[in-house]
């Protein structure tokens, strides 16, 4: 790996180096014997890191794996082993590669799909974590990785939480998880949990989630420096990398950058009149075709300012507390009730001071699809703002259309355009 000047390489730099290193430590971990653990993204990687456990994250390969325009590979791979089209496409993708590296492990040769694949090189798994505060997918998931390669699966089981704020009761079960964990962790590694590292872990994951909102935060001003699109290219730091002092690092040096960039007059699209819009996204990225989605809206002159998906990684609490780490990975808006996804929604538009949303109704997220339609209708009775809604997919390309996006965002720029 190319050794990098932490003090003098820009943000995009350190990401790059930081994305390339977490997978040279996975690699070299696995090579020296250590444990390697696949982690769904909002699952608690603290006790995992207090015990020095390499981690790698699946959907943020699989979102990576799209965006270089492999997923179709692994997705085949996926399908031929019976999983339907209708299951998520992170875990298709992940499924598929799965399967590659268990096959090349078994037959000691690489498959050719395996071989070719734009892929990051990453370790087969020797146990997993999962939580359901995202959707209850990543449990089947996780629980057939485990099965097909016959190793440990720690479950966080995270209730749905019907009525906010968070209850006492749901947040000592949950807590009750993570010192079941533990007692795994211990038992995998065979040797005591490590408290005092635990609690660092948990001030690290504090200060990268501080660096993490402060970059967020300038997409409020206006015109906005930030592109929200670049919210999207850094998020698997903050997924991957929330834990180690490598997301804190990067996102200091991004919110810095910002900072000078806003004071010497220079935003997203580069002079303050380039500015025609801004809108609110919600959902996750369409990662293959990441280019698209964003110059069609740029070539419209409209901002993505907003967008509460990243926000899922505002992972506040209070080292120390496991009560109040249990609510902080609890309180993710997606596992809330309609009203407060519908208020989260609310506040993201209001303070980003966007015009309009563009929803993304995404064929493989069903949780997150369903707040499109009414979190849009709420948008419109509460702000006044429009919003329209597209077809797509984070990892599938088959389910996304270019002609149908660039009409919806067209239609959405002459809205804003007639309420001003
Ligand atoms: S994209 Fe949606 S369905 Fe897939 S793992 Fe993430 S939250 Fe679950």
């Amino acid at each position: 790996m190319n050794v990098i000047n932490i003090n003098e390489a820009s943000a995009k730099e350190l990401l790059g180096y930081y994305q390339a290193k977490l997978d040279e430590e996975a690699r070299e971990a696995k090579k020296a014997g250590k444990l390697v653990c696949w982690s769904a993204s909002v699952a608690p990687p603290e006790m995992c890191v207090a015990m020095d456990i390499a981690m790698v994250y699946p959907e943020t390969h699989a979102a990576g794996i799209g965006a270089r325009k492999g997923s179709l590979d692994m997705l085949a791979v996926a399908e031929q082993k019976g999983y339907n089209l209708d299951i998520c496409s992170y875990a298709r993708v992940n499924l598929g590669y799965m399967e590659l590296l268990k096959q090349e492990a078994m037959t000691g040769e690489t498959p050719e799909k395996l071989a070719n694949s734009p892929a990051a090189r990453v370790p087969l798994p020797d146990l997993v974590i999962t939580c359901n505060n995202i959707c209850n997918t990543l449990l089947k998931w996780y629980e057939n990785l485990a099965k097909e390669l016959d190793i440990p699966c720690i479950i966080i089981d995270v209730p749905f939480n019907h009525t906010m704020p968070i209850q006492r009761r749901c947040k000592e079960y949950i807590a009750a998880q993570f010192e079941e964990a533990i007692k795994i962790l211990e038992k995998v590694c065979g040797r005591k949990f490590d408290y005092d590292k635990f609690l660092e872990v948990q001030k690290q994951v504090q200060r990268s989630v501080e660096q993490w909102n402060r970059v967020a935060s300038f997409a409020q001003l206006e015109p906005s420096p930030l592109n929200g699109f670049d919210l999207f290219n850094y998020m698997g730091l903050i997924v991957c990398a929330r834990a180690r002092d490598y997301a804190e690092i990067t996102f200091k040096k991004f919110a810095d950058e910002l900072q000078a960039k806003y004071e010497a007059g220079q935003y997203a699209f580069g002079a303050a009149e380039n500015e025609k819009c801004r809108v609110a996204w919600e959902g996750i990225a369409v990662w293959t075709y990441l280019g698209h989605t964003f110059k069609t809206l740029k070539k419209e002159g409209a901002v993505m300012v907003g967008s509460c998906y990243p926000g899922m990684w505002s992972l506040v609490y209070k080292p120390g507390d496991m009560l109040s780490m249990a609510e902080a990975y609890t309180k993710i808006y997606i596992n809330t009730c309609l009203e407060n996804r519908a208020n989260v929604l609310k506040e993201t538009a209001e303070k980003s001071h966007s015009e309009g949303a563009v929803m993304h109704l995404n064929r493989s997220c069903k949780l997150m699809g369903f707040l499109n339609n009414e979190g849009g209708e709420y948008l419109t009775k509460e702000l006044g703002i429009p919003y329209v809604s597209f077809d797509g997919d984070q990892t599938d390309p088959r389910n996304y259309s270019e002609a149908q996006y660039e009409t919806r965002v067209q239609a959405l720029v002459e809205m804003i355009q007639e309420r001003k």
